[in-house]
């Protein structure tokens, strides 16, 4: 029973490498987790290789502090750190998305706010914070690449859903793997509608309240698994969904 859980998780870990690949939200980077079902201070993610390639016997228990628990010798990715550092902090959080979506950067460079328009987005929260590794970190390539500036990231995050990292992408985190995925497939979309907008003139935003009233919807709605089953059989991998809905 403990093993069918956590292989279920495995199995989604890939299906939602799969489909970040095939929406485009990654490429050959970015990564997805989700924390352990049976051990709050694990996590699994995919060895160090491009999502679209990812197959269950890549995927890999770390602990919070990014070490391969299992002693798997494979290279990891580099910013793992963002991962563990944020389910550190964030009890509620059991996936994470990190990537470099290029619709979302030019608002991670520029003093225009990425906020809410679109109701498939309001999702991502009313606020989005931005980090800028530089402001406590001075100049790096601009990786996560040590607990120190994972949980800085961690902290820029707060209690938000999403926060834009300057000059490099985003990191979302939210309830379940499900919700994540959808959090990460609808932010570049709203990115690119709103830069649209803004270019047209004034723009109308969503506002707090209707922000608020969907994200009341419950992480395991069905709603939720419908965007799921689809993105997973278009990115060609219905064969792992699991069979219990
Ligand atoms: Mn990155």
């Amino acid at each position: 029973m403990t093993h069918d859980v956590l292989e279920n998780a495995m199995r989604e870990v890939v299906i939602a490498n799969r489909i970040l690949a095939n929406e485009r939200v990654v490429d050959a980077y970015g990564h997805v987790s989700v924390r352990h079902p049976l051990d709050p201070t694990r996590y699994l993610l995919s060895r160090s290789r491009a999502p679209e390639l990812v197959e269950r016997g890549d995927v890999i228990e770390f602990d919070l502090e990014g070490k391969a628990v299992s002693g798997d010798a494979r290279p990891p990715y580099l910013e793992r750190f963002i991962h563990g550092a944020i389910y550190e902090t964030r009890p509620d959080v059991q996936a994470v998305v990190h990537a470099h979506a290029d619709a979302v950067l030019p608002f991670t460079v520029s003093t225009v706010p990425l906020r809410p328009v679109v109701h498939m987005a309001s999702f991502i929260g009313a606020r989005l914070p931005v980090w800028d590794i530089r402001d406590r970190f001075g100049d790096t390539n601009l990786l996560v690449v040590n607990m120190a500036q994972g949980r800085d990231l961690a902290g820029s995050l707060g209690a938000e859903r999403v926060v834009l990292m300057r000059g490099h992408g985003f990191t979302a985190a939210a309830r379940s793997l499900q919700e994540v995925i959808r959090m990460a497939v609808y932010l570049p979309l709203n990115a690119r509608v709103l830069a649209e907008a803004l270019r047209l003139g004034e723009v109308k935003y969503l506002s707090r309240g209707e922000i608020d009233a969907h994200a009341s919807m419950k992480p395991d709605d069905p709603s939720m698994y419908r965007a799921w089953e689809y993105w997973a059989v278009r990115a060609g991998c219905g064969d792992l969904l699991s069979a219990r809905r």
